[in-house]
C-alpha cells in the first residue's frame, strides 16, 4: 500500500469536470511527478488533495488513514502543500514566514529545529533569515514557500510549479534539494509543466490530460516515451 493513495479523484466547478476520477500513488520515499499542460487539472489535483478545494468524488488515504477533505485535517495527517506563485507572507521575514508556517507544532523547540533543517536545506534562507520576504529573489521565495511547507513535518509535500518563472540554475538547485528532502524521509508529489527537468528527478510520472491520467509509469521510461516526447519534452529526438 502506498503511503498516499488517490483514487477515484473527482473535482468539479459546477458543470466544469476538472478532475475526471484518478488514481495516483504516492509511496513512501519517492518523488511523484503530475505533469500536463494549462488546464489539465493538476492545481485542482493537488488543492483537492490538501483539502483547500471540495472532491466531489474518491478517496484519499494517507497511511490508511481515509482523509474526509477538511484542509486542517490534512495537514495535522501529514499533507503539507507549498501553492504555485510562492505566495509567502511579504511583509514578513523569512523567520516569520517560517514560523508562520509551523501552524500545527505546538513546541517551540520543535519550531525552532524545523527552521534550523530548511536552513540547512536552503542555507541562503539562514543567510537571509531577518529579511523582508517581498525583498527575496524569486528562487529565494520558492525555497522559502517550501520551507514553510516543511515546517509542519509533512510525511507528503505537495508541490505546485516550484520551477515557474525561475532561471535553469535556480531549477536545479531547488530540484537538488527535492531530492536531498526525499533522502530524509518526505515523499513529493510534484506538479510541473517542465517535464524533462523533473522527470530526471522523479521515481515516477503521471501525465493528466483533461482531467484524466492516460498514461503513467516508472520516470525512467517516461522520459523515452514518445507519447510524452512529442507532447511534453520538447519534440522528436
Ligand atoms: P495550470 O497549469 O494552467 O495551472 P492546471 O493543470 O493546474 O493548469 P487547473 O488549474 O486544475 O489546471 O484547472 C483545470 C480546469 O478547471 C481548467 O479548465 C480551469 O479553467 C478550471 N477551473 C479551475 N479552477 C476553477 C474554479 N475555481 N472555477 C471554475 N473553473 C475552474
Amino acid at each position: 500500500m502506498a503511503l498516499l493513495e488517490i483514487r477515484g479523484l473527482k473535482v468539479n466547478y459546477g458543470p466544469i469536470q476538472a478532475v475526471k476520477g484518478i488514481d495516483i500513488d504516492v509511496p513512501e520515499g519517492q518523488i511523484v511527478a503530475l505533469l500536463g499542460a494549462n488546464g489539465a487539472g493538476k492545481t485542482s489535483t493537488l488543492r483537492a488533495i490538501s483539502g483547500i478545494t471540495k472532491r466531489s468524488g474518491g478517496t484519499i488515504s494517507l497511511g490508511g488513514e481515509v482523509l474526509e477533505g477538511r484542509a486542517s485535517r490534512s495537514v495535522k495527517a501529514g499533507i503539507s502543500m507549498s501553492p504555485e506563485g510562492r505566495l509567502v507572507f511579504n511583509g514578513l521575514t523569512v523567520e516569520e514566514n517560517l514560523k508562520a508556517g509551523a501552524y500545527i507544532v505546538k513546541s517551540a523547540a520543535r519550531t525552532k529545529e524545523n527552521m534550523e533543517k530548511v536552513y540547512e536545506l536552503f542555507p541562503i534562507l539562514g543567510e537571509r533569515c531577518k529579511q523582508q520576504a517581498s525583498t527575496l529573489s524569486g528562487g529565494e521565495q520558492q525555497m522559502l514557500a517550501i520551507g514553510r511547507a516543511l515546517m509542519n513535518d509533512p510525511k507528503v509535500l505537495l508541490l505546485d510549479e516550484p520551477s515557474l518563472g525561475l532561471a535553469p540554475l535556480v531549477i536545479q538547485d531547488i530540484f537538488n534539494t527535492l531530492k536531498k528532502i526525499r533522502s530524509e524521509g518526505t515523499a513529493i508529489l510534484i506538479v510541473e509543466q517542465n517535464a524533462l527537468a523533473t522527470l530526471k528527478i522523479a521515481d515516477y510520472g503521471y501525465v493528466l490530460e483533461l482531467g484524466t491520467i492516460n498514461i503513467h509509469g516508472p520516470a525512467n521510461e517516461l522520459i523515452k516515451d514518445e507519447r510524452l516526447i512529442e507532447a511534453y519534452l520538447g519534440g522528436k529526438k
